[in-house]
This record gives structure tokens, sequence and C-alpha cells, in this order.
């Protein structure tokens, strides 16, 4: 197989869904060149295949004589060749993965120029500036990322030159200048490699494809690629273009664009470019851009023909696109083209809009599918109260949400602060790759240039973190900051809102987050394509949290924890009453009292959620979490203190204490322990029902036994549950099923199927009990460094581990379904509101899925997704 393709070869199927292989931008670069034929410089791709090879076995055989082959036919293209000392070819060499890493990998740009042939660019430009500018640029990349030289010295060099000549920009430094910085440039290359800069252009170009290679597998990258979860094996193609310029005089520009508003979704073009500059200029955000409008004044012919490009490219693509063009000398380029990046209120109404656009008519499936869920959650994110802080500034509403938190000025100060706990601002004139630990760390952005565009805005729109960026009254002084005559020093709170670009002093109230009415269409059509497939529902232990739940969509409660009723300080007397009862006679009386309460709730969830069902779990932990800590007694009978009743108390406790709790006396063993307790639970429930009923109301509940692990416990736990009903005259059938939350209880599903009305996968405990990692100790402390050393994929508490927890929960479901067809099953643990994990139960076969209320939305999104996948 070739290890190079040209961006005009004709490939069998339509090149941008060969990103596999050519990664994003050589595939991209193809279909605008081989299959619309638009203006694209010509080039060539080494394929992801051959940075493989690299990194496995060394430089690829037969990949040198590609390289030639290719380029004699890209000089025969251009009319020039590389070296050439009269009118010498240059080129770019690019980075480009499958997955978009912007700014992630190096980039060597101008490559071919050296001592001879600068000068016949000089001469073929008639600008000998430009020429030494240009050549400088190389000699720095090279410098960098070919040669590994540090930044400083290049950086500096660049300082005093313009400091010497007493001008701002470097775009005004003469001819002369910029020989004298080549001169140095050349030197600290020596000085720093021991090494001169090579000056035949083919040992540059393959050092160059190696230093891209090579960049795949920088601490950048890794690291990105860890956050962003990318396969460290898939490698990086190589880009090789002939180079254009948008930095060769005032009839050059480069610029970004975006062919709708990538904050909004607005259906407008939006962009940014700056005239006489290169692409880098733009993105850096060091020099301030012009909107893309503005490009009219300066080349209305262009600007229409960029504006044509776009549209054609929307229409192909089907989808909002970015792109990056430059003019060179009046001539406009395409660069680049890719699915653009958006916030999530972009994402929803782009892909609303888009089903009506007569050039992309997007299919309703394809519209769900164009959001992710990810995005949506951004749609719930808070706002700044209104007229609740004082705006100080207003920069870019760069990514959505609101944040507060201290100032920091610095990547590692984010990272420090945000470990001893702090909530961070990472506060930045610009940010650049090297900043991205930090911008992880923090909790919002606030930068004072660049633009929608700037890597602050690209990277925090990915990570769905509040920015604002390019806030231009606010002056960073060392570990301070000023606006106007206001100071804000290293350590104070601020506020930021990254959805309207409001920058304000102090802690700043934050609002509910209100969904656009793009929201509840979309999520409408989700519904549409996952009903009767997979339904959603929610954990909810009160009548608030059912209140959200109903009003975030979900179809009824998946999980009641009536503990959560229990330790309500009014409540936990009554049940410690209970645990502490001598006679039968006072078991009775606390076990009536409790009955009398958990009525009451009741009553509020099933009349929020009338006609819903309501799924009641049994009581669950054991004992000891509700009597109090017995060191705690202790320190009181040292001081005297301990009154007779926490002496009872702290004998109760005693007696409970459990070394490994979790796996003691809880869920229906406690039943067993304490029989009265399950019938009294049950009884305040169907007492609830039948007010209910009186009510008018429809109430549909149905009864949970938790940690069943055999036939004849759950045989047990049911007769409590049917003689309470009997008792109460209740003679509609009512569902009593079990939870799946032990290895032994997936695989005598069968045996548990035949005495369970329904099933609902408690995963929390599947995992932990599975693994056996204890699911309150293991998370924070040890699972970062499992998943960094590659010993587990990711948390499997966040994710379901498709393996182990995966393989018992389809173990179970096909035990199960053997005995009963149509045995309802859920699954209840939190991994019902994980993507990933919602696809997976969807493939295995459950009815639903129950997550926390402001979590609905996002799984009856994954929900629908899964349901379209499946077919
Ligand atoms: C579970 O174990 O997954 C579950 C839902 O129960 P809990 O988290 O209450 O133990
Ligand atoms: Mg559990």
């Amino acid at each position: 197989m070739p290890l190079i393709y040209a961006f005009d070869h004709r490939h069998r199927k339509p090149p941008m869904e060969l990103k596999d292989l050519l990664g994003g931008k050589g595939a991209n670069l193809a279909e605008m060149s081989s299959v619309l034929e638009l203006p694209v410089p010509p080039g060539f791709t080494i394929t992801t295949a051959a940075c493989v090879t690299y990194m496995d076995e060394g430089w690829p055989p037969g990949l040198d004589q590609e390289v030639e082959r290719h380029l004699a036919k890209l000089e025969k293209k251009m009319g020039s060749v590389l070296g050439d000392t009269e009118d010498p070819l240059l080129l770019s060499v690019r980075s480009g993965a499958k997955f978009s890493m912007p700014g992630m990998m190096d980039t060597v740009l101008n490559l071919g120029l050296n001592d001879r042939t600068v000068r016949a660019f000089a001469k073929a430009n008639d600008d000998e500036g430009f020429a030494y500018r240009s050549y400088a640029r190389l000699l720095s990349m090279y410098g960098r990322v070919v040669l590994g030289a540090s930044a400083e010295p290049f950086d500096e060099a660049l300082d005093e030159a313009r400091v010497a000549a007493g001008v701002d920009d470097e775009a005004a430094l003469g001819a002369d200048a910029w020989k004298a910085l080549c001169k140095q440039y050349k030197a600290t290359i020596r000085s720093a490699t021991g090494k001169p800069f090579p000056q035949d252009p083919h040992v540059q170009l393959r050092a160059a494809i190696e230093a891209v290679f090579r960049s795949w597998n920088g601490a950048r990258a890794i690291a990105y690629r860890e956050q962003e979860g990318i396969d460290h094996r898939l490698g990086t193609a190589v880009n090789v273009q002939a180079m254009v310029f948008g930095n060769r005089d005032d009839r050059s520009g480069t610029g970004v664009a975006f062919t709708r508003n990538a904050a909004t979704g607005e259906n407008v073009p939006y962009g940014d470019f700056l005239l006489n500059a290169q692409g880098e200029d733009v993105v850096a955000g060091v020099r301030i851009t012009k909107p893309l409008d503005a490009l009219a004044d300066d080349f209305p012919d262009l600007h229409a023909e960029l504006l044509g490009h776009m549209h054609e490219l929307e229409a192909h693509y089907r989808d909002m696109l970015d792109l990056e063009f430059t003019i060179d000398q009046g001539k406009l380029w395409m660069l680049q083209v890719r699915v653009g990046k958006r916030t999530g209120p972009a994402a929803l109404r782009m892909a609303v809009e888009m089903t009506t656009d007569r050039h992309i008519k997007l299919t309703r499936a394809e519209a769900v599918g164009r959001v992710k869920p990810d995005q949506l959650d951004q749609v719930l994110h808070p706002r700044l109260v209104d007229h609740d802080h004082t705006v100080v500034a207003k920069g870019l509403a760069a990514s959505p949400g609101a944040a507060v938190g201290v100032v920091v000025f610095s990547a590692d100060d984010a990272v420090e602060r945000a470990r001893s706990g702090d909530s961070v601002i990472l506060v930045r004139k610009e940010t650049n790759p090297d900043d991205v630990h930090g911008m992880l760390a923090a909790t919002g952005l606030l930068t004072t240039r660049g633009g929608l565009v700037s890597h602050a805005a690209v990277v925090a729109r990915g990570w769905g973190k509040p920015a604002v960026v390019g806030a231009d009254a606010v002056k960073i002084h060392g570990r301070s900051f000023t606006v106007g005559d206001v100071t804000v020093e290293e350590g104070d709170t601020i506020s930021i809102d990254g959805t309207s670009g409001e920058v304000a002093l102090g802690a700043a109230t934050l609002t509910a987050p209100e969904p656009s009415p793009e929201f509840d269409t979309l999520l409408s059509w989700a519904d549409a394509l996952r009903r009767g497939k997979l339904a959603v529902r929610a954990n909810a232990d009160n009548a608030e949290d059912a209140a959200n739940a109903l009003r975030f969509g979900a179809e009824g409660i998946g999980l009641c924890r009536t503990e959560h009723m229990f330790l309500r300080a009014d409540r936990l007397p009554i049940v410690q009453q209970m645990i502490l009862a001598d006679t039968d006679e006072d078991e009775a009386a606390a076990l009536d009292e409790l009955r009398r309460v958990q009525h009451q709730d009741f009553v509020e969830i099933l009349e929020v959620m009338d006609g819903l069902p309501v799924l009641v779990r049994l009581l669950d932990p054991p004992l000891h979490e509700f009597l109090p800590h017995v060191e705690d007694l202790d320190l009181k009978e040292a001081a005297g203190t301990l009154t007779d009743e926490e002496k009872r108390l702290r004998a109760a406790a005693e007696d409970w204490a459990e070394a490994n709790p979790m796996l003691g006396i809880r869920g229906v063993r406690l039943a067993v322990m304490k029989p009265g307790l399950y019938g009294m639970q049950v009884r305040a429930l169907l007492d609830a029902v039948r007010d209910r009923v009186q009510a008018g109301g429809k109430p549909i509940v149905e009864v949970m036994i938790p940690l069943t692990v055999s036939r004849e416990e759950m045989e047990l736990a049911r007769s409590w549950v049917i003689a309470a009903a009997e008792e109460l005259g209740v003679t509609s059938t009512l569902l009593i099923g079990t939870m799946i939350e032990t290895p032994r209880a997936a695989v005598v599903a069968d045996q548990l199927a035949r005495v369970s009305d329904f099933f609902s996968f408690g995963t929390n405990d599947l995992t932990q009990m599975t693994f056996g990692f204890s699911r309150d100790d293991v998370e924070a402390k040890m699972m970062p460094r499992y998943v960094q050393q590659g010993l587990l994929p990711g948390d499997p508490f966040a994710s379901i581990d498709t393996d182990g927890v995966g393989a018992l929960v389809r173990i179970a479901v096909e035990k199960a379904r053997a005995v009963k067809r149509r045995l309802p099953i859920g699954v209840c643990g939190e991994h019902g509101g994980d993507p990933d994990s919602i696809a997976f139960f969807r493939s295995a076969g459950l009815d639903y899925v129950s997550c926390s209320p402001f979590r609905v939305p996002v799984a009856r999104l994954a929900a629908a997704q899964a349901c379209i996948a499946d077919g």
C-alpha cells in the first residue's frame, strides 16, 4: 500500500471518509482538491500508517523514494523546484491526525530556504525584507521543532531587534534587521545543537517529516489525547504542501472562518482575518484581527468568492465547517477545512435548523446524532444573575457557562490551587498548548487577547469550560490585573460568564440555566426515536427531585432510595428508637411512627409523578449509618457529657458496627434481622396509594428489594410485601422486583426471575463487588494512577466495564428472559446517566435507564442515539 497520496489523487471512496489513513487535515484537503476542485495549494499526504511504522520500527522502508517521486510531481505542477537558486519551491510540513488536536503537534513553514535560495526568493518577490523574514521564521521553527532548541533565544533576539529598531510589530522590521536575525538564529542553532542549520532542502524535508512523526508522542500531544480519550496508537499523517504567503504584501492576508457562528449557531458566516499575515498570527491572537465582513472592503471579489466556497463546502459536507484561507497577492487559496467545533447551544440550533435548510436537509435522526450528550449538558450550565454583580469588563463569549473562582496567572499555579481545593479562573494574555494542564485544572478561563478561534476559545469550547476571551480592557501586570482603576490581585475572587462575555468582581450568584426552544425540539425528536425501545427514568427521593425529574422529561422514577427519607433530622430519632427497642412493643411503636412520616413523603412523590411509575426501594444501608460515630461518643464520655440515651446509642453502634459494612447486614439481610421493617414501609406506601386514588390520582408503584442473592431470600421478602398488601385489602397487582447488585444475583438471575416481576441493575454495587473495588475509597486515590498506567481504560464507576460488569449484565438478562420473556429490566446505578454505558444497556436489551434528574436530558439524547445506532 502506498505511504503517500497526492491531494488530487482519485480515491475510490470520498477522501473525507479516509481520515484513518489520511488524517483529518489530509482527508479534507483531498476532498477539496479532488472532489470539489477548489483552489488548494498542491501537495501530498504521508499516511498515518507510515507514522505507525515509524513509531514501531523506525523510518519506513521506501518512504524516501515515495517522497522524492511525489516531490517531483509537485515541482512539475508548481513550475518551481525545491532548492532551485532562481525560483525555489517552498513547502510547509504539517501534522494532521484523525482527530483534530489543535496546536498539539508540530509544523514547519518556509521549508526550502537556505543561504542561496533566500536570495533568489528575494529577487523573485522583489522584496528582501520579506524573504529574510521568511528565512528567519524557518530557522526559528526548524531550530525549535526539528532540532529541539529552546524557544527563548529566538524570541529574545527578535524582541531585541524590535526594541533596537523602535518598532512594535515585527512586520515593520527592515531587510537588514532580518538578515542580522537570520545570522543570529543560525549561530543559536549551532551553539544549541552543535551542528549547523542544514542548507540542503532535501535534508530539511526529511528531518521535518520525522519531527512531525515524533511530535505525535510529544508530552503536549499525549496529555491532550489522554484528556480527549484519543487512542495513542493512531499516529499522525504529515501534509507536505506548496507554500502560499499571506504575508507577502498588502494584497495578501490570511484568515479563519466558520460557515455559521460557532458560539450561537446563528446561520451567519463568522471569521477573523489579518492583512499581510500568516495563519499563526490569526490563531495566536497576538494581533487584533478584522471581522470577515471587512474583507469585502479590502477584496470585494475575493470576499464573494470565499463566501461561495463556504456555501458549497457546507452543502457538500452537510455540516458547519471551520476553514482557513490565505490570499497571496490577490489570489484566494483554501488551506484547510474541517467540521467546526461548536458550543452546546450552537450545536442544538444548527442541528434543528439544518433539517429545514434545503441545501443540507438533515433528517431528524441525523440531527439527533449531531448533538453530543455533553453539548446538551452545556445548555444546562448556569449563568450569572443579572444585576447581582459588578461587571468590570466584557470580552468575547467564547464558551458558555458561568464560573466563579480565584484568579491565578499561570497554568502551574492553576494546577496547584485547584489541587488544594480552590475553584480557579486562569487569567492569561493568550493561551498556548503549554497552558493546557492549567486550563484543564481551571474552572474558567479569561484571556485579554484573541478571538473566538483562538487557542483558548477552541480548547475551552471542546471541554465545555466557561471562557471569556479577548477582554482587552483587562491589563495583566505580573500577579495582578487592572481594569481602569480597579485592581485584582492573584487569589482574589472573580466571576466570568462565557455566554455573555462578562467579567465581574467577587463571587456572583449563578442562575439556573434556560434551555433554548431547540432544546425541546431536538429532545422531542430524540424521544420519538427511542419510544418503545429505551425509556428514561430518574432517581428521586423527594417531591422536589421528582418535580425536577418531570421537568427534564423523566418517564417515571427508577429509584426512590427510602433511606434518604429516614436520614432527615426529624426522622433520625425515630429510626434510632426502632434500633434501640428492647421489646417487640417498643419496636412496633417506632415502626408505626416511621410509617406515619414515610406515608406523607410517598403521597407527595406520587402526586408529582401521577400516572407514571414510581419504583420504591425498601431500606438498603446498614443500620450503623443511622447511629452516631462511636469515636464521637467516646470523646463526649471523656468530657463527662455523655447522656444515658447516648450511652444506649453507643452500645447499639458498637453492636451494629461491621468491619466490612458494604458486605454486611444491609439490603434484604437487614429486613431478615428486623422482620417488621419492610412490611411497615410497604404499608406506608400503600396507604399513600390509597390516599392518591381517593384524591382522584393514578398512582403507579413498584416495590424493589435490594441486594437479594438467592431465590429463597426473594421469596421471603416477597411474602412480606404481599402480606402487607393483603392486610390493606390491595387487590390490584403490585409489581415486586429485585436489584441485581452482586455477581451471584447476576449468575442466578433465572432463579430470581421466577419470583420477581422486574429487575433493576444496581451497577454501583455490582461494579464494587465484581472488581472488589471499594466504591468509597479507590476512585479518587487509586483510579487516576490505574488509568494513567493503562491498567484500566477508564474509571469503571463512571462508565460501565463492559468486559466484566457488562458481561454479568448480559448473562443476567439472558438467563432472566429465558424464564420470563418480557421481564422488565432497568438500571439505576450511576451508569444510567453515562452516554457510553447507555449505549451498552441498549445493546444488552434493557428497557430503561434511570439517572439523576439533571442528567435526564442527556440520558434521553444518549438513549435515542443508542437506538439509532442499533437500527
Ligand atoms: C447501586 O448499587 O447501583 C444502586 C443504585 O444502589 P446504591 O447506590 O443506593 O447502593
Ligand atoms: Mg446498591
